[in-house]
Formats: C-alpha cells, structure tokens, sequence
C-alpha cells in the first residue's frame, strides 16, 4: 500500500534576554560553573513571586508577528506539573489555552515549489535545568532553568523529511534575523520534537501520534524522520497498531527507541498560574513592534535582486543567513554596487568552500568585509591576477593576514612591465620549437598552450592580456 507522512514540528527557541523568564538571574550561563545562576525564584521556593519578563513576551510578539500570527487582546500563564529531576519544583510555567499568538504560517521552497505551513501557536515558557547523565548516576546544572523559552508549533502538514528540514532552516533564518534567539541547534539553543505518522494516501484518518524526541541537528531531524515513516509503514504493513508514545532518537545508532507511553494533555494538570496576572495587549504596543520588525529573509533576497542586480539564486543563498547577508552588504559598502555580483562569485565560490572545508561560521572568519574589498579592489587594479588571487585568498582565510601584506611578502603582484615579459616570452619561445612550429603551422591550440607555459614560468603573475599580444608579436604576427 502506498502510505503518506504527516509531520508537525514543536519547535524550542531560547530567546536572548538578559535575565531569565521570572526572576533576575543572567541567562549567560553557557561558560559559567553549574549551579551558580540560580535564585529562590527559579529553584520555585515556597513563598517567592515570579515577575514577567517584558522583553521575552515582546520577542514572542515579534517572533508571531513575522510570522503573520494573529495576537489576541487577552493572555496568560499556566502551571504544568510534571515529575522529572530536571523539574526542581515539580511544574513547568508555561501557557495553555491562552498562547501569546495563534494562527499563523510560514512559506518553505522545497525543490522549487513553495508551500504554506500553517502555524497553530507561539507561546512561551520556562527552560528547565540541564541533566548530565554520567554512567550510573545523572548531575544537575540549575543554570538553563527559568531561561525563557518560546515554543512554536506548525500544524501537521509537513509532508517529508526534506520540508521538515526546509521548514527548521527558514524558521531558525526568521528568529536570527529577528535577533530573538541564537538558532544553534548544537548548543541546544533551538530545539526540536517532532509529531510523526503515517497513513494509506488520501485517507483522512487520524493515526496515533508517535513523539520523536532528542533530535540535535538538521542532520538529526531528517534521519529520525526518514526512519520512522519506514518503520511505522512496515508496522502497518504486518498488521500491526501504532500506539500514541514518546520515542527517542539514538544518533549513534540511527534508530528511535520507545521511551514512554505519550502524556495527554490531562496528564499535565493546567491550571492558571496563581502568581502571575493574565496579561491584556495594548494594541498600540503591538504596532509600534510591528512597525520596528527589521526586514525579513524574504523581503531581502528581492531587495538583493532589485538593488544590487543579481540572479535570484546568488539572492537566495545569500539571505539564507543573517549573518551572510549582512557580509555581502558591508563589503559591497566599501565597493561600487556594481561590483555585487564579484562579490557574490567569490563568496558562493572560494569562500564557501573554505567556510565548508573548515566548518566555521561566517561571523567567526578570519576574512575580515574590509579584508575581501581590499582584495578584489587589488584584483580591479591590476595588481594581482585572477589566479594569483585565489591563492592569497586563501591564505587571508587560513592567517587572517591582509592580502596587501601577503602581496608584498610573497612579491605576487602582477607582472605588467612588457619589458619583463618579452624576456620571458623569449625564453618560451626558445625552449618550446614543437608547440611554436605546431602555431606556424597553423594550429591555435598552440597558442593557448605556449602562454600557458608563460604564465607558469611567472607563477600567474604575468598580466595575461600583455602576454598573449607580446607572444603574439614574438612568434611573428597573427
Ligand atoms: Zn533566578
């Protein structure tokens, strides 16, 4: 039988505020020891009082609205109780029934053809602590608990492993354009479960709901995804029922294991939390974030397209990330505009496949914007070869070193004294008779050959124009 794959994503996004969600403990614990940001408040000691953190819920709002969410006048908190050592004080603070937004989608490009994922909510809560499982016994780091964490969860209508992916990459670009959260998925800063079954194709059927958890990459994500729609066709396929539970994803062995039978929501206990007010929008509020929303992925890739003239494939790759975009435009700042497109080659060539190779982020490369301007003004002036260029440009990636520095130290700045390059030519000439008597003879393959040798015997820094009109003039005329 041929069965269809119905996939809903919960996503958990860190904001970065600088304290946690209800109290004032600094939220940069990543380097700090275990155990050291923590308060009465985020322990949840009897007798403390949460406050909320104005700066999480206009994230979430800004969040929503980029992602064309409606936001009702009225929200509010809620208690989720559940026993889990990462849960000191025994419930979660979270949202219910009234969630900050609701209803809104987001547009993923899978191969070329675009969809609309409709988002049922974003609503926001509190981190819990961190486990540390260690052979026979578990430790517990407090620092991550109360850091605000807003969930976002898409209806389930993602079709595939490659939309689940598509749908993650264009979400986590909106929330690091929107500067809300971090994104990295490695460090546990955006994070994902997934909602995954399968059913006959066309059958409207609701099937139980099976939980993947513990997927900490992209990579994570896809696999898990891909493995249990096989898994669940072939349970289906002998007969067999799914059971609405929680599975967990074993990286290392590229399977999902069974971890509990699937809480429902009576499970939890909701109720409203009895310290913190329910809280009423101020729709002027609203507007004014609206109105300070900074542009969107989309909006710059047309921009990139319109602006700087370039095809719409470099325009997508380039606003794909944040941090790329904003790159392309500093170094294009000290550069003519028309030069966009240069600068687009070079970073969808050699400098992605440095970036690549090394596995580094472009915000942590050593290639400064001005680094690349000044180079490729180099190369506009005729200082240094095309070829020559990839060469120093690659050691400005690997030394961090300026390319007028590399240039002078290596005496790599292009030969343009036709002078010097007669004698060269000469010496060519002279020791090449097969390929100069192929060339009088007629054949122009010889050509391309013979000033090849001459480039070599510069190491590319002959100014390949003026070497190929004095070849020419060498080896007696057209
Ligand atoms: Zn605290």
């Amino acid at each position: 039988m041929d069965y269809e794959t119905v996939i809903g994503l919960e996503v958990h996004g860190q904001l970065l505020t600088k304290s946690k969600m209800f109290c004032s403990c600094s939220t940069d614990y990543v380097n700090a020891p275990p155990n050291t940001y923590v308060c009465p408040i985020c322990l949840g000691m009897p007798g403390v009082l949460p406050v909320i953190n104005k700066k999480a819920v206009e994230y979430t709002v800004m969040t929503a609205l980029a992602l064309s969410c409606t936001i009702p006048d009225y929200t509010k908190f809620d208690r989720k109780n559940y026993c889990y050592p990462d849960l000191m004080k025994g419930y979660q603070i979270s949202q219910y029934d009234a969630p900050i937004a609701r209803q809104g989608w987001l547009v993923i490009d899978s191969n070329g053809t675009k969809k609309r994922i409709n988002i049922t909510r974003v609503h926001l809560e509190e981190d819990v602590a961190k486990l540390w499982h260690r052979g026979d016994y578990s430790l517990i780091d407090v620092n991550r608990s109360g850091v605000p964490l807003m969930e976002i969860v898409s209806e389930p209508e993602i079709s595939s492993p490659e939309e689940a992916r598509d749908y993650l990459i264009k979400l986590r670009s909106i929330l690091r354009y929107l500067g809300v959260s971090t994104g990295n998925m490695e460090e546990g800063s955006f994070r994902c479960d997934a909602n995954i079954s399968v059913r006959p194709r066309g059958s409207k059927e609701l099937l139980a709901k099976i939980e993947v958890k513990n997927m900490n990459s992209f990579k994570a994500v896809y696999q898990a995804m891909e493995y249990e729609a096989r898994r669940q066709g072939r349970v289906l396929e002998e007969g067999g029922a799914l059971v609405q539970e929680t599975r967990g994803w074993v990286d290392e062995k590229g399977t999902t294991v069974s971890q509990r039978s699937k809480e429902y929501a009576d499970d939890y206990r909701y109720f409203p939390e009895p310290d913190l007010p329910p809280l009423v929008f101020n729709r002027a509020w609203i507007e004014e974030i609206r109105a300070k929303l900074p542009e969107l992925p989309e909006a710059r890739r047309e921009r990139f397209v319109t602006q700087y003239g370039l095809p719409l494939y470099d325009a997508n790759i380039l606003t794909g990330s944040k941090a790329t975009a904003d790159y392309f435009e500093n170094c294009l700042k000290l550069m003519d505009h028309n030069k966009a497109k240069l600068v687009s080659n070079w970073f969808l060539g050699d400098f992605s496949r440095l970036l690549n190779a090394t596995n580094t982020e472009i915000g942590k490369a050593k290639i400064t914007p001005e680094h690349l301007a000044e180079m490729l003004s180099l190369v506009d002036k005729g200082t240094i070869s095309g070829p020559t260029a990839k060469a120093v440009f690659e050691e400005m990636f690997y030394s961090g070193k300026r390319a007028s520095a590399i240039v002078a130290g290596k005496k790599l700045s292009q030969i343009s004294d036709a002078a010097e390059i007669r004698e060269v030519v000469k010496k060519v000439i002279a020791n090449n008779t097969k390929a100069v008597s192929d060339y009088k003879a007629g054949k122009q393959q010889a050509l391309t050959f013979i000033t090849g040798q001459v480039m070599r015997a510069t190491r590319g820094r002959a100014n390949p124009s003026l070497a190929r009109e004095i070849l020419i003039e060498e080896l007696g005329g057209k």
